[in-house]
């Protein structure tokens, strides 16, 4: 009996995979997987942040959005403004206020 094989883990693949291969998926859902968790650790949006921003939102209920002035509120839709090379984070800002800014920081940066 050659090496046991059963299809890939992905919902609806019929794919046979080695039953030790990574994550029990065939190479193409294999690359799926990688290729989806790359883009979304390049875009800053990986399980830390995820965590982290959930947490940070919570506590900035309450307090001034340092980009308009206004207060922010649970209703609100609130987003993590970063530093500019992104190392780092300056506070919650309102989502709509953190939209605008990065608008204008990318025209400035277009303009350099
Ligand atoms: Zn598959
Ligand atoms: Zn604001």
């Amino acid at each position: 009996m050659p090496g046991s094989r059963r299809v890939c883990a992905e919902a609806g693949c019929p794919t046979l995979v080695e039953a030790g291969a990574r994550g029990g998926r065939c190479l193409d859902h294999r690359r799926q997987v990688e290729r989806e968790r790359g883009s979304a650790t390049a875009r800053g949006y990986d399980y830390t942040h995820t965590q982290l921003s959930k947490r940070m939102r919570a506590e900035a209920v309450g307090m001034t959005c340092h980009l308009c002035g206004d207060r922010m509120a649970a209703d609100q839709d609130l987003a993590l403004d970063h530093t500019g090379d992104r190392s780092g984070y300056r506070g919650v800002v309102h989502l709509s206020c953190n939209a605008r800014d990065g608008a204008l920081r990318g025209n400035a940066q277009r303009l350099r």
